[in-house]
């Protein structure tokens, strides 16, 4: 099949509220797609054979019969395609892989929902022809995947990527990992809110705005900050500056390591607000080493929500490309 763009693939993008499916061709075009609620807490089994069925209504609406499936979900998984953990879904040593094989006799690759998201921005999105790589996704949480040298990392028990956890400040605040002080509990979505509620309870003069916005202050959201600040509130505003500063902190570390071409920023926190990205990279130009950011280009994300389905789908495509 090497080479056919006649070839169709699915991608799965399986998260612990929605799962969405896509039958999609060779250029990572969406023909079809279906979405609909997880419902992890029905099992499994359940939640495997929605997916079947989806896949099946997206094959006969397409009139098109898809030769893999490509599945990204949001958890650890090792190797052969077991899912180990997922805090998301609740689910413990799942054999998805197995279960989704026995049920449609094709080729299954599984990965995790950000390195697939990662392959979709690497094919057929931002990062199209670049052998150095990396995405950061910035949503409720901080997650990544690194491209180096055109090959995608999975490290040695198939973790690499987790970019959200390494630590920028040495004993800072609480993560949701066993750390603290990582990237993710200063600049995930859900430490944005963190951080305001906690500014609001400090400075309760100078969070009207906020609490007006949100409803009360458990509802702060990051989004009510990005808010907030647009509209010229200083308290926000400050927020967002530290935001920016925390992010850029975590970016210098990662371009320094890893050295990438490109650099691509999406996530929720982005699409949000994607002045992020240019006061991101304005930080990084003046901190991370010089012959680091000589030719790193820095970008949004082009694919959007999409990444995951479409680059779930190209992972089992150039996976059978491969093998041929
Ligand atoms: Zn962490």
């Amino acid at each position: 099949m090497a080479g056919n763009s006649e070839v169709m693939t699915i991608g799965v993008d399986l998260g612990g509220t929605k799962v969405e499916t896509a039958l999609v061709d060779a250029a990572g075009r969406i023909l079809v797609s279906r979405r609909q609620p997880t419902n992890p807490e029905k099992g499994p089994d359940a939640v495997v054979a929605n997916i079947v069925a989806d896949i099946k209504t997206c094959q006969v609406e397409a009139g098109k019969t898809a030769e893999g499936i490509g599945v990204g979900v949001a958890g650890q998984l090792d190797r052969t395609g077991t899912l180990r953990f997922s805090p998301n879904l609740g689910w413990r040593n799942v054999s998805l892989k197995r279960k989704l094989e026995d049920a449609l006799d094709i080729p299954v690759v599984i990965n995790n929902d950000v390195r697939a998201a990662t392959w979709g921005e690497w094919r057929h999105g931002a990062g199209q022809g670049v052998d150095d790589m990396v995405c950061l996704f910035i949503g409720t949480g901080i997650g990544g995947g690194v491209i180096s040298g055109g090959q995608l990392l999975s490290g040695c028990s198939n973790t690499a990527g987790e970019l959200g956890h390494m630590t920028i400040v040495a004993g800072g605040r609480r993560c949701h990992c066993p750390n603290r002080g990582c990237l993710e509990a200063y600049a995930g979505g859900w430490a944005i809110a963190e951080r305001a509620q906690e500014a609001v309870n400090t400075n309760p003069q100078a969070a009207q705005r906020l609490v007006a916005l949100a409803g009360d202050i458990q509802q702060i959201s990051a989004a009510t900050v990005t808010q907030a600040c647009s509209e010229g509130d200083s308290l926000a505003c400050c927020l967002v500056e530290e935001t920016a500063q925390y992010l850029a902190a975590g970016v210098v570390g990662i371009i320094n390591t890893f050295n990438p071409c490109l650099l691509v920023l999406g996530g929720g926190v982005i699409q949000g607000r994607p002045e992020y990205v240019s006061e991101v990279e304005r930080i990084v130009r003046e901190n991370a080493l010089p012959t680091a950011v000589a030719d790193l280009r820095i970008v949004r994300a082009a694919l959007g929500d999409k990444a995951g389905v479409i680059g779930a789908a190209a992972l089992v495509r150039d996976r059978m490309e491969k093998a041929m």
